[in-house]
């Protein structure tokens, strides 16, 4: 009997085939008492799991195929650290001792308190890092309880054409299974912005994530559709839905290779507006996917990221050594760096940085915040931007202003930078761009007097609509309130590319809607002409802006935005989305 179910799609496309069932995911585990005398023998046996564990993933990252995206054996390599962190290789030994438990109760209880530390973090993309503790820990467990074999050990010849059917993937398992053919897979757990996710979007394979309880209701070889873009699943489908299933397969294949013709083909509109559209990036890995796409530059480069699973921080010279790392494989386009948006619930052990959880982490001392508040961390960072400058063009983004006196502190550190730079005998470029991100309502309403005194604007909406509507972009229970669209966030939005428009300053926009389908129009019609976004959105935003005529949009938008009607709102996209302009 067919029977539908619906997770969440995390890569576009259509995948039609057969199940094969994996369990790979967080496991039942027990406590046991020991003898205290057993006790040494437990560690012995935990820290012969932790080698194993290494050298499986050592084996895993050699066999990685040359054709995977750069950015795969830095998970491995993730992984290998988080075995050898004192996290990971200590903290449980002393469980061990302390309870005298067994070595899988004990990575049980230091997985916990992880995953709460991680859970916590204000950023998706962060909080989602704990599937990488549970990967690392199940692996250790799986060694320990001598489960059988594991996922990437299945032949080939099984999972081609198939559609896999899991708990969870680890990203050190989905690098050995998506090259291998496979349709597409289910899982159910992981989010959007997993690992595993990302690979399998830059892979380009279907898949669907979060479809709870999925192994329950579906078989081992069953055949199954699966539509990584809806999330909707269809098992033992008849003879109708799967015609119709193939039809929406190879339309979408044929969009496909359309959309990859406009690789390298200007970004312009019907009435020859130019638009520039950019990629936003989160590790020098990433490149990568942004030359697979030929943007015109980075418009949004989250450096964050370079500071997190790890135990220390990166200095000047490391921090250098990945900026030039980006800007020189970018051949001439430019690189905007974003200066660090960490928060306080993002502090990075052993970085040396104190201070109290708040119970408003977003509201807290994050971002420029911080950065000024560490002029010790944040002033190697600006020299490491400055001379990676000298190797091509780079322009410096400044995360959360909300007022102007944090702007002059920033710019006055970045001349300490630069004098610096200059006693040294340090190459940069002294002319280096300086822009800010509009992502707190303050800011948008006075960007006018920002935009006096920088040299472009960029909207982060993500943190504009949090700030703006007051919700937790991160807190399941408001997400329903998470509107782009929400007159106040469009008049936000108005008003800074308005600023920018009066006083000649570039405004950008970095933030997820800049890439989302549904509202390139509307923002065209706003009188944006820059964007910054993921890579694997890009092709797709510059097929709908060369669709388009931003004159006969214009007054569509001034239309959407004089009204205060959700509804009407929605419908009058719709009509941009759907007409000829
Ligand atoms: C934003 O807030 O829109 C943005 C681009 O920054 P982040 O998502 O890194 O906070
Ligand atoms: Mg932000």
């Amino acid at each position: 009997m067919t029977l539908s179910l619906k997770g969440t799609g995390i890569s576009n496309g259509i995948a039609i085939g057969k199940i094969v069932a994996m369990q790979t995911g967080e496991l039942e585990i027990s406590e046991y008492v020991l003898p205290k005398h057993l006790v040494p023998d437990e560690i012995e046996r935990f820290h012969h799991a932790l080698d194993i564990a290494k050298q499986q993933l050592k084996d895993i990252n050699q066999g990685i195929p040359d054709s995977a995206p750069s950015d795969i054996s830095a998970f491995i390599n993730t992984h290998l650290l988080m075995l050898d962190d004192s996290t990971l290789s200590k903290v449980p030994e002393q469980i061990i001792n302390e309870r005298q438990c067994n070595a899988e109760w004990a990575l049980n209880m230091q997985q916990k308190t992880l995953v709460n530390v991680f859970e916590e973090m204000d950023d998706p993309y962060l909080r989602t890092r704990k599937d990488d503790v549970i990967h690392v820990v199940t692996r250790v467990q799986r060694i320990l309880l001598e489960l059988e074999k594991h996922p990437h050990e299945i032949p080939a010849s099984k999972l081609r054409g198939r559609i896999i059917l899991a708990d969870d993937i680890a990203p050190s398992d989905a690098v050995l299974i998506m090259h291998q053919g496979i349709a597409g897979f289910i899982t159910e757990h992981g989010g959007t912005t997993s690992h595993t996710a990302i690979l399998a979007r830059s892979l380009g394979i279907p898949g669907i994530v979060g479809l709870k309880s999925a192994r329950r209701y579906l078989e081992e070889d069953e055949t199954i559709i699966i539509d990584g873009e809806s999330g909707d699943v269809v098992a033992s489908p008849d003879e109708y839905t799967l015609k119709h299933y193939r039809k929406k397969q190879r339309d979408y294949k044929r969009f496909l290779s359309e959309l990859k013709t406009l690789k390298g083909k200007p970004s312009r509109t019907k009435d020859r507006r130019n638009i520039k559209l950019h990629a936003n990036i989160e590790l020098p890995e990433d490149i990568t996917a942004v030359k697979r796409v030929a943007a015109a530059g980075v418009g949004l480069y989250r450096t964050e990221f370079l500071f997190m699973n790890r135990t220390d921080s990166p200095g000047e010279e490391e921090q250098f050594q990945a900026y030039r790392k980006v800007v020189k494989s970018l051949n001439g386009a430019p690189v905007t760096i974003r200066t660090l948006d960490l928060g306080a619930d993002k502090q990075v052990d052993g970085s040396g940085r104190t201070g109290t959880v708040t119970t408003n982490p977003a509201l807290g001392l994050r971002a420029v915040r911080l950065c000024l508040r560490e002029p010790a961390m944040f002033v190697p960072q600006l020299k490491a931007i400055l001379r990676a400058s000298a190797y091509g063009p780079v322009k410096i983004m400044i995360p959360m202003l909300s007022n102007l006196n944090e702007l002059s502190q920033v710019l006055q550190l970045i001349d300490e930078a630069k004098f610096e730079l200059k006693q040294r005998k340090q190459k940069f470029d002294n002319k280096i761009a300086v822009g800010g991100m509009i992502e707190i309502p303050a800011a948008a309403i006075s960007a006018s007097a920002f935009a006096e005194e920088l040299d472009f604007l960029s909207i982060g909406t993500n943190d504009l609509i949090q700030y703006t509507l007051a919700i937790d972009r991160i807190d399941d229970d408001v997400n329903y309130l998470y509107d782009p669209v929400h007159p106040a966030v469009l008049k936000l939005i108005q008003m800074t590319i308005d600023a920018g428009k009066k006083t000649n300053t570039p405004v950008s926009m970095c933030g997820e809607m800049a890439g989302d389908v549904r509202y390139i129009r509307l923002l065209l019609g706003m009188g944006l002409k820059e964007f910054s976004m993921h890579p694997s959105s890009l092709l797709r935003v510059k097929k709908i802006i060369k669709e388009s005529n931003t004159k006969e949009l214009a007054p569509l938008a001034r239309r959407v935005l004089r009204n205060s009607n959700r509804a009407k709102i929605v419908e009058l996209i719709e009509k941009m989305n759907q007409q000829n302009l």
